[in-house]
């Protein structure tokens, strides 16, 4: 529908995140909506944007592991040079594990998301697939994003740094295409079957 349409809504949301791209609802307020303005047949439209969720739930996956991994490689550089009680902070375990950690779910992380691209792209169910993606990668990203935080010590937490950026970016999606809650309701009713979840 063109968006001057009077009967179209527009709110502006004031998110802490994705603030270069900000976020807006739209409200249809007994729109009127032409057959030929129509994007499918009549009650296919929910279908083919449920198909589209199985997609971006990926995508928003290697979105979140990108940011995560870009504070990663910020926090690595700081470790080898940032010096506390006599050495370099990398040397002290309790740091390097911590992001030897974070490197593992990672990168395991980003593996699922590709391997739920793979299976869409050879045309095989990947509806389960990608509700992990986005109930996991958005939960690890915000972790390993807080840690990365706490071992930059208190420059860290300054919005100086890109950290707590990243950390807002990140929180939202764990919300946008599906909470976590919803994710796991769609992988139980496929490991256990809806008659059995509900
Ligand atoms: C960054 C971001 C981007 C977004 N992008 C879009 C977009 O492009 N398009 C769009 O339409 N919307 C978008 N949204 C909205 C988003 O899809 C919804 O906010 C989300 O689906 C949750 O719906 P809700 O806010 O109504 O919460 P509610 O449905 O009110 O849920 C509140 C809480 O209750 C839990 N809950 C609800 N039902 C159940 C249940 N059956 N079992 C267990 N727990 C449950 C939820 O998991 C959540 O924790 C976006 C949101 C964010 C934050």
């Amino acid at each position: 529908m063109p968006l001057d349409d009077p009967s179209i809504g527009r709110q502006r949301f004031a998110d802490p995140g994705f603030r270069p791209l900000s976020r807006v609802g739209l409200s249809f307020d007994d729109t009127f909506v032409p057959a030929d303005h129509e994007i499918s047949d009549g009650g296919s439209g929910l279908a083919a944007q449920l198909a589209d969720f199985d997609f971006t739930r990926a995508l928003l996956g290697l979105m979140v592991l990108g940011a995560a991994r870009r504070a990663m490689d910020s926090t690595v550089d700081w470790v080898r040079r940032r010096e506390a009680f006599g050495a370099p902070i990398a040397t002290y375990q309790g740091v390097s594990f911590t992001l030897a950690e974070w490197d593992t779910q990672l990168e395991a992380a980003r593996w699922l998301c590709y391997r739920t691209l793979g299976l869409r792209a050879a045309g095989l169910p990947h509806t389960r697939e990608a509700a992990m993606c986005k109930w996991w990668a958005p939960r690890i990203a915000v972790q390993a994003i807080n840690d990365c935080i706490v071992l930059h010590g208190h420059v860290g937490w300054s919005t100086e740094m890109p950290l707590q950026q990243l950390l807002l970016d990140v929180s939202g999606l764990q919300i946008g295409d599906g909470t976590p809650q919803i994710q796991k309701l769609v992988i139980a009713r496929q490991l256990i079957g809806r008659e059995h979840v509900g």
